[in-house]
């Protein structure tokens, strides 16, 4: 159990408890972290409360189409009396898409999550940058609400796991990652299934967007930065969409020379969504940060509201500044 955290936990699960109408909801371009945060969370308590409603704020990647009640993300209209808004691995709340209008109605927001930049924007803050996921945090939630996890819930949270720690090899991962993930599978998990679905599932679409995404990679300081694009044009070319840039970066990452790796994905031409990742030394939730943007020391993102072009000019000078 993470003993700081202990107090916050504590305070969380009573005002759960005294509560009736309670919303879930995670940052827009969820990822497995996300998704698998707020169904484990809301099949927990939705064991002991009727009304657990979560909050669809976008459209969810077919990688997790194999998540067990999926169908409880659901699109909702605010209302006026809401209990408590839990807000899982959102570092602020604007991340949150339409959820931030479900925070700003309700009487109390719990804040969970494990960025780095997190600005502690809620009544309750249960933040924890040492931990590797979010579902690392609701995991000794749950465990703490004394509610047996099922299959269902420990599928939730291992995708939640695995897929934030880059299948436990980030270096976020630690031993309590590894005591988690053990227990997860002592309750009966198809951890090659849910392998098989994350890993070894690409489309052919996602494989060309893939090789004409490499096509574009270019290099700066001897090899040391590493940064490509993805383009709408290019989406169009591979029928591909903005999800199947998954992997991209992380194959950057991945060569020899590189210390920082870059990705830019043009939403359009006012809009550049960027993401990055380093491997031993460049803090690049610190670069994402001067864009409003956030995340961890190893992997962070952030928006530029301008064209591709001028995007990439402004982050490139950051990254070489950062060395
Ligand atoms: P991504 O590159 O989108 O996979 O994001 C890498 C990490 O940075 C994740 O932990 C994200 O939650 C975080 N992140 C991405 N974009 C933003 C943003 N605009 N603001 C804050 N954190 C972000
Ligand atoms: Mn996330
Ligand atoms: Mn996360």
């Amino acid at each position: 159990m993470n003993r700081p955290l202990i107090p916050m936990i504590d305070k969380a699960i009573k005002i759960i408890e005294e509560s009736n109408n309670i919303y879930i909801a995670s940052h827009v371009q969820p990822d497995g972290d996300s998704i698998g945060s707020i169904l484990a969370l809301g099949m927990a308590i939705k064991k002991v409360k009727k009304e657990v409603n979560i909050i669809k704020v976008d459209d969810i990647p077919v990688d997790y189409s194999f998540l067990p009640k999926l169908e409880i993300i659901r699109e909702y209209d605010v209302e006026n009396n809401i209990d408590i808004f839990i807000s899982l691995d959102s570092s602020d709340l604007d991340r949150l898409g339409i959820g931030k209008q479900f925070a700003l109605k309700a009487n109390k927001v719990i804040n969970l999550d494990h960025h780095i930049t997190n600005g502690n924007f809620g009544d309750i803050n249960i933040v924890s940058s040492s931990s590797a996921a979010t579902g690392e945090i609701v995991y000794e939630f749950i465990k703490r609400m004394e509610i047996k996890i099922d299959r269902d819930m420990a599928t939730c949270l291992y995708t939640a796991i695995s897929t934030d720690t880059g299948s436990f090899m980030y270096c976020n991962t630690t031993y309590k990652t590894h005591l988690i993930a053990a227990e997860l599978l002592k309750l009966g998990i198809d951890k090659d299934y849910i392998n098989r679905r994350l890993y070894q599932s690409k489309s052919i679409e996602r494989v060309n967007l893939f090789i004409s995404s490499l096509n574009k990679l270019e290099y700066f300081l001897d090899g040391k930065i590493g940064i490509t694009v993805v383009t709408q044009d290019m989406l169009k070319d591979n029928n591909a969409k903005l999800e199947d840039t998954e992997g991209v970066i992380s194959f950057i990452r991945d060569i020899d020379s590189i210390e920082v790796a870059c990705l830019l994905k043009e939403i359009n031409d006012k809009e550049t969504k960027i993401s990055m990742r380093s491997k031993k030394y460049v803090d690049v939730s610190a670069i994402c940060d001067r864009f409003n943007g956030g995340g961890h020391k190893r992997a962070a993102g952030c928006t530029i509201y301008n064209k591709i072009d001028i995007a990439k000019e402004l982050i490139l000078k950051e990254i070489k500044n950062s060395f």
